[in-house]
């Protein structure tokens, strides 16, 4: 696969060029916050950014999606009891600058929306049209601030700063240009649409990428246990008694699985206006206790604890028993940074994966 570095000069001319092809996206930033957008005419991705304040998951899974709509108006005679499917746009689309664990994060989320089973053709067509382009986490004179943030524990849930999986080509920002390498057909379409006029000693610039790719992971000094978690038994961490204390100051306000690249629920609902009505997807949290409650009333997570428990035992637990391949997490920090009481997941990770019930 073809790896390339190119000037920063010539970055703005290439990423113009890519927009007659792709929909373009980007982090740009707002207020104190970089958050992924539509790039404009004119406009180029600011890669001088941690990470962004909100996951790149609402690219392909909206926070609020309309499915299908409905009208029940018999006056309207072509319309009534009939029910339409609202169309999308699955055009091609960019994401440049994602981050490796929010792309790895999308790798571990497909299997719950893309299975033998059960298959939702709104992720997947969605995710399907996007090209991600991700950006290394390389500390450069550009970027002052430099990476990663304290809370980052990619290397540690599986991941890195340097993790190719769910990407289809990584930049590189180094001191004097960005280095590109394809990772897949879509990657290297990718390249060859921006047209970058560039130096391309795939060797050396490979020697470079693991040089400064080790350098970043000697970097992340934040770690999860987890090598235990696989043999817990599972009633075991169910019934623990460290729940009621750790969920104390838990206000059950969302905040962590908003953010969360790898927190899935959504619920489905249907707004009615009149006599015309809408069926939305939108996004839900374990953490509320409308996401559980019945039909009958009976609300089988009805308690704060209830909740706060099934947050964590499904992202160290149950995806890990389900799926083997690690936990449902990829270090991104992101909630730990965000909670407004400090709950953070790697201590809650560490308690789980050292508990050992009374005998
Ligand atoms: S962000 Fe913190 S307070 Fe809010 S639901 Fe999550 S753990 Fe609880
Ligand atoms: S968790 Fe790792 S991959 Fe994610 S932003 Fe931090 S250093 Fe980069």
């Amino acid at each position: 696969m073809k790896v390339v570095k190119i000037d920063k000069e010539n970055w703005a001319e290439g990423i113009e060029k890519i927009k007659e092809s792709y929909k373009v996206f980007g982090p740009s930033k707002s207020k104190e916050f970089h958050l992924f957008k539509e790039l404009e005419k004119g406009e180029a991705p600011d890669l001088n950014f941690l990470n962004t304040r909100l996951s790149p998951k609402s690219m392909f899974f909206p926070q609020s999606e309309g499915i299908l709509c409905y009208c029940l108006d018999p006056n309207k005679k072509d319309e009534c009891n009939i029910v339409k499917e609202i169309q999308k746009d699955y055009s091609p689309k960019a994401i440049i600058g994602i981050r490796p664990c929010d792309a790895k994060a999308f790798t571990l989320v497909r299997p719950n929306f893309d299975n033998e089973e059960y298959q939702d053709p709104y992720w997947i067509k969605a995710y399907d049209s996007i090209t991600f382009i991700g950006l290394a986490c390389s500390n450069t004179d550009d970027s002052k601030k430099g990476m990663p943030c304290s809370s980052c524990f990619c290397t540690s849930a599986g991941c890195g700063p340097f993790n190719e999986e769910g990407l289809d080509a990584l930049i590189v920002n180094t001191d004097d240009g960005y280095i590109i390498k394809a990772l897949t057909n879509k990657g290297e379409e990718f390249l060859n649409k921006a047209e970058l006029s560039a130096n391309s000693n795939a060797d050396e610039l490979t020697a470079n990428i693991n040089t400064l790719k080790k350098q970043a992971e000697e970097k992340i000094n934040s770690f999860v246990e987890t090598d235990k978690l696989k043999d817990k038994i599972l009633l075991d961490l169910h019934s623990a008694n460290f729940w009621d204390d750790e969920c104390f100051a838990c206000i059950n306000c969302g905040t962590c699985t908003y953010v969360c690249p790898t927190c899935w629920c959504f619920d489905i609902q249907d707004e009615n206006y009149g006599d015309s009505g809408v069926r939305f997807k939108q996004w839900d949290s374990c953490m509320y206790p409308l996401f559980t409650l019945h039909g009958s009333g009976h609300n089988p997570r009805s308690t704060k604890v209830q909740r706060f428990r099934q947050r964590f035992m499904h992202k160290l637990k149950y995806y890990v028993d389900k799926y083997d391949n690690g936990i449902q997490c990829v270090g991104c920090g992101r909630c730990i940074r965000l909670c407004p009481v400090n709950i953070d997941i790697r201590k809650i990770c560490n308690i789980m994966n050292s508990y050992e019930p009374a005998a």
